[in-house]
């Protein structure tokens, strides 16, 4: 699964965010087989309602979501670039993840100690960035000789990486994060393997008082202006309540919800917007045995999709049976689809779209 970084100074919240996401993973774990939960990792399901419509079609027995992986990242504080707190560790296990979560504190609370001494989400945030702007900087300026040596060489790759990490640090040296570069296609693969901090896609979650859960406040509206300006997703969020919601059944938390004025739960929409952020889209496959959703990149063809079920598949891909989701339901199931026309033979070059039902014929 996609690993999704949860980062932010100390106290702001994200360990009760964390437990929130896990503590709902655990819950549905008797439903859904492949979780895994670790004391600061935790596989998470992507909340899919289709999928559950497709499985009542069927019927089918088992229902598979998509998941993906929380980190809670512990240990930032400023100065960790420089080694300080977890400091290197701390680097390291962001660098290991996709995406970014940057957990700001956008709640009041004078029991808890603010490590900077006063509430202030965008100040969090830009300590935050710095560290990790910093930590880029250096691990780029380590490399810069022995490149230049490499590339005077001919050696064309090296020129290449040359190159990209001259951009990165033209932009960090502005105190700018390596995200804002623009990246062409050819030199998508090459910037990726930089491995740098401040260019994976990120996310702001404002963790707001329990009042504020669904209208959000004063503090999580400055967050959001800095998310706009940035071009980044921002949710508001109460991690307390989230923590409480995971400990209800079901029936007790629509109630719960609603008395809070929320159509859902916060972390359905942090975990959904977690996976627009990485790109991710879904197709089913159905059967008596499963439903189950499967995550592909957008744009990903159906060979490309046949193989995150198994290589073989991509290898000996010969077509695709293809139902959209919307025809499946609408014709109520695989007999209807055809007969309506809406059972289509896809091929090779074909761009698998959000919803579709999918089963793949292959040769061994
Ligand atoms: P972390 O250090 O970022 O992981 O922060 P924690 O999740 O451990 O939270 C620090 C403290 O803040 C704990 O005592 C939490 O109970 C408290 N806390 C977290 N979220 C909220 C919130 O939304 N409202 C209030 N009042 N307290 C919170």
């Amino acid at each position: 699964a996609l690993k999704v970084a949860i980062v932010g100074l100390p106290n702001v919240g994200k360990s009760t965010l964390f437990n929130a996401l896990t503590q709902t993973a655990a819950a549905q774990a008797a439903n859904y087989p492949f979780c895994t939960i670790e004391p600061n990792t935790g596989d998470v399901a992507v909340p899919e309602p289709r999928l559950e419509a497709l499985a009542q079609i069927i019927p089918s027995k088992e229902i598979i979501p998509a998941r993906i992986n929380f980190v809670d990242i512990a240990g930032l504080v400023r100065g960790a670039s420089k080694g300080e707190g977890l400091g290197n560790q701390f680097l390291a296990n962001i660098r290991d993840c996709d995406a970014v979560a940057f957990v700001a504190r956008c709640f009041i609370d004078d029991d808890i100690t603010h490590v900077e001494g006063k509430v202030d989400p965008i100040a969090d945030l830009e300590t935050i960035e710095t560290e990790l702007m910093l930590a880029d900087l250096e691990s780029l300026e380590k490399r810069v000789v022995n490149l230049e040596k490499r590339a005077k060489t001919g050696d064309k790759e090296s020129a290449q990486t040359l190159r990209l990490v001259q951009v990165a640090l033209k932009l960090l040296n502005e105190g700018r994060p390596a995200r804002k570069a623009e990246v062409s296609a050819e030199d998508e693969k090459a910037w990726r393997m930089l491995q740098l901090l401040t260019s994976k896609p990120a996310l702001y979650v404002s963790n707001v008082d329990e009042g504020s859960a669904a209208t959000g406040n004063a503090l999580s509206n400055q967050v959001a202006e800095r998310a706009k300006r940035d071009g980044a997703d921002h949710v508001v969020i109460s991690a307390q309540i989230e923590s409480e919601i995971a400990l209800l059944e079901p029936a007790e938390r629509t109630e719960f919800l609603e008395t809070l004025g929320l159509a859902e739960p916060g972390l359905n929409k942090l975990i959904r917007e977690a996976y627009h952020l990485l790109g991710l889209q879904t197709y089913f496959t159905v059967g008596p045995k499963e439903a189950r959703a499967w995550q592909i990149h957008k744009g990903d063809t159906a060979p490309q999709a046949a193989g995150v079920i198994h290589t073989d598949f991509e290898k000996g891909f010969i077509r695709a049976e293809t139902i959209a989701y919307e025809d499946y339901i609408k014709f109520k199931g695989e007999a209807g689809a055809r007969e309506a026309g809406k059972f289509r033979q896809e091929g090779k070059e074909y761009v698998v779209q959000d919803g579709d039902v999918m089963n793949f014929r292959f040769n061994v």
